[in-house]
């Protein structure tokens, strides 16, 4: 016992009864306090380790790097594309800056992107977090509400980033967050109404701080089941936030803007023709206003871009090109039981008509396929065929009424 006591650690020379544990090594001793502080310098090493890890990465990844990587998984968009590369490249700039001493401050680049449903806005959000390696968070506006109502606090988005992260507070306060569907919180018409709005103007208010960057109280496991947890304070300052929507009906707004314009200007400019096809090209701010976005929500989206619609030539390619394309999915789990699955461009090319003819876009693409494909993904495992060649006639001969009923139902 005697010997006990007078062991000590060898780090701090505590000896033992003035430590609540001492660990024995093969020569050493090293107690609690040492232990603790030991840890933290592990942590420490290890988020250093990460910044520059980081800031290496970035600085790897120059805007038309970022543009590079997101045409190998993202087909056309072109301008979306290059707007993003900006803004994500300022976005990790203005992270990564060192201290100045001038007063200019860099403005968050948060980006709001403007397209119909299924032309790849989570995709691109997706990708962007794929190529940094950092956490996302994918929410959908809708489910969210003002504290006090029925529905999900704001706070509630930062508890899935945590989640994405691991619960490394570290990596998500550099993550990035997703809120589809912003358009659905906009405020009904332009008459505030007497009743509470729950879900608009009170959720975009609600957002304003996350967006501009702040510290917020997170509960880690979300809702309101768990009153009991503790809550993690995440700063948002150098999250990127990226919102997306369809904004359907927009185009009347933008058409009645350009229409103003034209009786404004002289009417003689037809080389200003209006493309009537893509009318979200002309998108300004003001019309994310009109539309019923709160001023301050547009100001802290600063990025502001739109999705093409997607045509014929478009989805075709979207089949094959990137990098994991559907078809590329299909042969390599084929493949997985020896299959050599081959389609031809017949095929393919009435897959494109038939998701344009009962308007089921991209997101379609795939129910087509898994429908086309089932029979044979069923069967084949267990035969001795090694090759499925799939033609326009082996297309038409799955798609049967029922299985077309079904995809229109689920699109
Ligand atoms: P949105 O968020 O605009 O509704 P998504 O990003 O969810 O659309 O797109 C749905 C699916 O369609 C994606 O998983 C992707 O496979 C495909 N897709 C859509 N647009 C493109 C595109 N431009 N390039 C490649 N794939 C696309």
């Amino acid at each position: 016992m005697a010997k006990e006591e007078g062991l000590e650690c060898s780090f701090c020379g505590r000896k033992k009864p003035e430590t609540n544990l001492l660990i024995a090594g093969l020569d050493a001793h090293i107690c609690d306090k040492c232990i603790e502080q030991a840890h933290g310098i592990v942590l420490e090493e290890s988020t250093e380790d990460t910044d520059e890890a980081l800031a290496s990465e970035l600085s790897l990844r120059k805007p038309k790097d970022i543009k590079a990587f997101l045409d190998e998984y993202i087909i056309g968009q072109e301008y979306s594309k290059k707007v993003m590369s900006v803004a994500v490249y300022n976005h990790y700039k203005r992270l990564l800056q060192p201290p100045t001493d001038d007063d200019i401050e860099i403005q968050k680049s948060n980006i709001i992107m403007v397209g119909q449903t299924g032309t790849g806005k989570t995709l691109m959000a997706k990708t962007i977090s794929k190529m940094l390696n950092v956490p996302l968070a994918i929410v959908d506006a809708t489910v969210l509400t003002e504290a006090g109502y029925v529905g999900e606090d704001v706070e509630t988005i930062l508890t899935r980033l945590l989640q994405a992260a691991d619960y490394n507070l570290e990596k998500a306060e550099k993550g990035i967050v997703f809120i589809d569907e912003i358009d659905k919180i906009a405020r009904k018409g332009d008459n505030p109404s007497i009743t509470r709005d729950v879900s608009g103007e009170g959720v975009q208010q609600a957002l304003l701080k996350l967006l501009e960057g702040t510290v917020v109280n997170v509960p880690p496991k979300g809702g309101r089941k768990h009153p009991d947890q503790k809550f993690i304070q995440v700063n948002t300052e150098n999250i990127l936030f990226i919102a997306g929507g369809a904004f359907d009906g927009i185009e009347r707004v933008i058409t009645k803007r350009l229409n103003m314009q034209a009786v404004g200007y002289s009417a003689s400019k037809d080389d200003d023709k209006v493309d009537e096809d893509n009318l979200l090209q002309y998108i300004i701010p003001k019309d994310l206003k009109d539309f019923g976005l709160i001023p301050e929500i547009i100001g802290r989206l600063p990025v502001l871009t739109y999705m093409d619609p997607l045509d014929a030539k478009t989805l075709r390619a979207i089949l094959t090109e990137p990098k994991n394309a559907i078809i590329k999915q299909y042969q390599k789990l084929f493949k997985m039981d020896d299959v050599d699955f081959k389609v031809n461009d017949e095929a393919l090319d009435l897959i494109v008509e038939k998701a344009i003819e009962y308007k089921l876009g991209a997101r379609g693409l795939r129910s087509l396929c898994e429908s086309i494909l089932t029979d044979a993904m069923f069967e084949m495992p267990s035969t001795d065929e090694k090759e499925l060649v799939v033609d326009a006639d082996y297309v038409l001969s799955k798609l049967t009424k029922t299985t077309v009923k079904k995809l229109k139902a689920v699109s």
